[in-house]
């Protein structure tokens, strides 16, 4: 590996929040904020910090978020816009929701959710009607506050009046979810899972897994929760920031024992007890790549915000966090994604009474260094060959049930010294088993292109009207006056008590309620999923047609055509089950894009 990459490497992997960038393959670093002062003159006397530069660079590598760095015009930033407000616990929520929508089945593998406060209703309603038909369930639910992390602020709850619904004056933000009451133990103990995803670009949608991951334990042995242990933290949460302050925390040297471990030693564990672990990893593929595509509409929308069409601008990836627990059943459930997950390589370990000291941590830098190294090989602009990604040494190829197509396995010339990738595509590759469920992404791209106004995110009264008239949509049942009706009765319901005057005008969640409403109207007799394909195809068609008015043409000249790869997909199973009506109730408050202050977030949460 030549000096600047490895230089790269080593700043990343020390650090919560760093700039650097690559120029002719040459990579540079810059702002330092770890607590490893040795560290940080090995640094420097390797990197250039990149301030007062004019020359463009390859890749910009962002402690936080996209906005670290403004005015980038080229290049590859390693961040999305949009990525950690869609991530936050409602947001994400709500994006799989709408996926259980369409693919009840397919989506199961998230708890069921309630969004706090516009939900308390209903959840307390729902939970009272099991409990009143069947008394011998007694289920439990942890509450998540929307932008925490680390375990802070989570409880367990048993009814829901025992939900903390203020924080002062203010309603809390909130999710309340489903409690996986049996989780797979390993040595008594609840784990769960890290897996390192690369989202290496939207459009076309490319989606890579480090075959290695972490597994983080629980110290306290597990109990199914009764109400005498709901607030052992040590017994129901995994997380590492967390359970590191038991007097239980095991560092281990060895990947295999401790209380952080790598995934392929759980793994092989798991084989030796005769699990088919095999499936286990095919449903964990399937997860990343079902909640990647929930979403990645809204990402789009964000995206075409920041850089539409004709502004240079860079391009953009990132390294997400899946956190994922296994149930019992070894059915893997997703809890959440990080959209900055920690990189670090080292703990903080007591030496002393009260002396702490940075100490390598053996199962980081062996899952981590993979992720960065394979992530800046994919990213850099050198590298034009994707199919490289199918390499197999390096790491447990824990195998996969998914059906594989035959790759060419190759490599560029300059990569023959370094290791193999550990970070293997599964996107594109298994378009064919999942681009069935990329019906909200054309939803969003109709979206996208009746927003007209570059750098707008939601769609006023005229450019909705203009996307009926375009499509056709009206007619004497449903008349231009029924849109406007439908227009004003959601967005009200959607954007509520936004004071932000720029956020006025329908999201596009509120834009996907709308649309499931019209296939509804227009596609009666079918399940929802098949009443939304029929409306897209017809909404297609209809754009592919020169439109004959010149207003309606003015309207939509200013926007991009839809992505051939997506529009061109037929439902491949005409076997649908059917799904439930549309579950938003009429008076629900919903708040999208609530928008944070990347700045004031924490870099690189060690969770
Ligand atoms: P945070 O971002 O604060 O870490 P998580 O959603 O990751 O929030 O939840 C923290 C921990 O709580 C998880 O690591 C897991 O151990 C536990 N947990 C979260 N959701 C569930 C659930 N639905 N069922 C069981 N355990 C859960």
């Amino acid at each position: 590996m030549e000096s600047g990459r490895l230089c790269l490497l080593l700043c990343l992997l020390h650090n919560t929040g760093t700039i650097t960038y690559t120029e002719s393959g040459r990579l540079n670093c810059g702002q330092h904020y770890n607590a490893a002062g040795g560290r940080r003159n090995i640094h420097n006397a390797t990197c250039k910090f990149p301030l007062g530069r004019r020359a463009p660079c390859d890749i910009y590598w962002h402690g936080v978020s996209f906005h670290d760095n403004e005015n980038i015009v080229s290049g590859q930033v390693n961040k999305f816009p949009g990525m950690i407000e869609m991530l936050r616990k409602i947001n994400l929520s709500r994006a799989v929701r709408t996926m259980q929508e369409l693919f009840p089945e397919e989506y199961d593998f998230y708890p069921r959710s309630w969004i706090l406060p516009e939900e308390c209703q209903q959840f307390s309603t729902q939970i009272r009607m099991v409990k009143e038909n069947d008394a011998s369930v007694n289920p439990t639910f942890i509450v998540k506050p929307d932008g925490g992390s680390q375990g802070d602020g989570i409880y367990l709850i048993r009814d829901p009046s025992d939900l903390k619904l203020m924080v002062g004056s203010q309603a809390k933000q909130a999710v309340v979810q489903e409690y996986i009451q049996r989780p797979l133990l390993i040595d008594k103990l609840k784990f769960d899972i890290r897996l390192y995803v690369l989202l290496k670009s939207l459009e076309p949608l490319e989606i890579y897994i480090a075959k290695e991951g972490l597994t983080r334990f629980c110290t306290e042995p597990y109990q199914e929760p009764s109400q005498k242990n709901l607030s052992h933290v040590f017994m129901h949460l995994t997380n590492y920031s967390l359970n590191v302050h038991s007097g239980n925390f095991v560092h281990s040297n060895s990947q295999s024992t401790g209380s952080k471990r790598s995934l392929s030693s759980v793994l092989y564990r798991l084989a030796a007890k005769g699990v088919d672990i095999k499936k286990v990893w095919s449903d964990i593929i399937a997860l990343v790549i079902k909640t990647t595509i929930a979403v990645v509409p809204e990402l789009r929308v964000y995206y075409q915000a920041e850089i539409p069409p004709g502004k240079p601008g860079p391009t953009c990836f990132q390294i997400l966090g899946f956190d994922i627990l296994l149930m019992k059943n070894l059915k893997p459930v997703l809890l959440e994604v990080n959209s900055n997950p920690s990189m670090r390589i080292e703990h903080e370990q007591e030496m002393a009474p009260g002396v702490f000291e940075y100490v390598p941590s053996p199962v980081d830098e062996e899952v981590k260094v993979g992720v960065i190294r394979d992530t800046l090989r994919l990213m850099d602009p050198g590298h034009k060959r994707t199919s490289i990604s199918n390499l197999r040494a390096g790491g447990l190829d824990h195998g996969e049930e998914i059906p594989m197509e035959a790759e060419p396995q190759d490599r560029s010339p300059d990569e023959g010294a370094l290791p193999s990738l550990c970070l293997k595509q599964v996107y594109p590759k298994y378009t064919k088993q999942f681009n069935y469920l990329r019906l909200v992404e054309r939803i969003a791209a109709l979206f996208i292109r009746f927003l007209g106004v570059k750098g707008n995110m939601r769609l006023g009264p005229t450019a909705f009207r203009t996307f009926i008239r375009t499509c056709k949509l009206s007619n004497s049942n449903f008349s231009m006056a029924s849109v406007d009706i439908l227009y004003i009765d959601i967005t009200r319901r959607w954007s509520g008590t936004m004071a932000d005057s720029r956020e006025a005008g329908m999201g596009l969640q509120a834009f996907v309620e709308a649309f499931f409403y019209l296939a509804g109207r227009r596609f009666k007799s079918q399940p929802l999923r098949e009443q939304v394909a029929s409306l897209l195809e017809l909404c297609e068609a209809q754009l592919e047609t020169p439109p004959p008015g010149g207003e309606e043409r003015r309207s939509v000249s200013c926007s991009r055509a839809l992505p051939r790869s997506i529009r061109t997909q037929t439902l491949p199973n005409p076997q649908l089950s059917s799904p439930g009506p549309l579950r938003r109730a009429a008076s629900q408050d919903y708040r999208l894009h609530q928008r944070l202050k990347p700045r004031s977030l924490r870099a690189n949460l060690e969770n």
